[in-house]
């Protein structure tokens, strides 16, 4: 079994182990170590950590039988090897699932939804969570409680229990194995059953910021993002909104009424056009017509 050293301390970015077994299959090598700091690949909705293994870049990982498996394309001759993950990779999924847990435990909290489904993206983040609908008021409402939760900066704490153990936890969904049961607890807020990876206090989630949400069969799929992803979020449309007030010479708290003023009037003159083009033809046909009389 691989020691998993990312669930004891998810900080830790470099790490000596060892390659306890090798398998080359279509020009790959699949390697099983002693122990990692590799978060498997979408194990449990987060993506896996990119780095290397003895300067060869990792390419796949995946979770087996309590091992975890890491591809590399070139041969490494040692067995003694030194593994390196990407801090900024890392960081960002730690960023986006703690943030996810705050998130569903608001949801939770405020209209009794349940978090049925959770995927980290390459730009975007989602829940689906067991709610008709939701109106712009209600995710105002999450938003602010989410937020005061990150700025007070709770402590988020990880531990094993048994299954006897669970009367006395108020978890929040049901855990999907029967021993060991990995607990996920924001300070006495939140408790989750969770084999990822998690930030140690909510003020390094830094900032949650719903993007949208959307019917998604019975339930509304939430798109969000923390973090540093939040302020890139926020950098881009300012970007964009500073860019339109400008070629508009308005203010930027103004854009949609006059982009929507805009609209409405290329719409009329569009329709305007649309007749005279047709008062037009009709005149030169009758022109025409008239020419051939004669
Ligand atoms: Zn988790």
């Amino acid at each position: 079994m691989t020691e998993k050293i990312y669930l004891k301390n998810p900080y830790i970015t470099e790490i000596n182990a060892r390659i306890v077994e090798k398998k080359y299959s279509n020009n790959k090598f699949y390697l099983k170590l002693d122990r990692t700091i590799f978060y498997p690949n979408l194990a449990g909705g987060q993506p896996g950590d990119k780095g290397t293994i003895a300067g060869v870049k990792v390419i796949d990982t995946y979770e087996e039988n309590n091992d975890i498996i890491h591809i590399v394309n070139e041969n490494i001759d040692t067995n003694k090897v030194q593994l390196s993950i990407d801090w900024d990779t890392r960081l960002d999924y730690m960023q986006q699932h703690t943030g996810q847990h705050l998130l569903s435990s608001v949801f939770y909290k405020l209209y009794s939804a349940q978090t049925l489904g959770f995927h980290i993206g390459e730009d975007y983040v989602y829940i689906d969570i067991t709610i008709p609908e939701l109106k712009i008021e209600d995710i105002e409402r999450v938003e602010i409680v989410a937020n005061k939760i990150i700025y007070s900066n709770f402590s988020i704490n990880t531990y094993i229990v048994q299954k006897n153990d669970l009367d006395r936890i108020p978890l929040r969904e049901k855990p999907i194995v029967d021993s060991n049961i990995r607990i996920v607890e924001i300070d006495d807020i939140d408790y989750s059953p969770c084999c990822g990876t998690h930030l140690r206090n909510t003020g390094e989630i830094g900032m949650i910021k719903i993007r949208k949400s959307e019917k998604y069969k019975e339930n509304t799929r939430v798109e969000f993002v923390c973090g540093n992803r939040a302020l890139k979020d926020y950098s881009q449309k300012n970007l964009q909104i500073n860019n339109i007030s400008a070629l508009l010479s308005i203010n930027d708290t103004n854009v949609y009424e006059k982009v929507e003023k805009l609209y409405t009037q290329k719409e009329k003159l569009e329709k305007e056009n649309r007749i005279l083009k047709e008062e037009l033809l009709k005149y030169k046909c009758e022109k025409l017509t008239n020419k051939e009389e004669l």
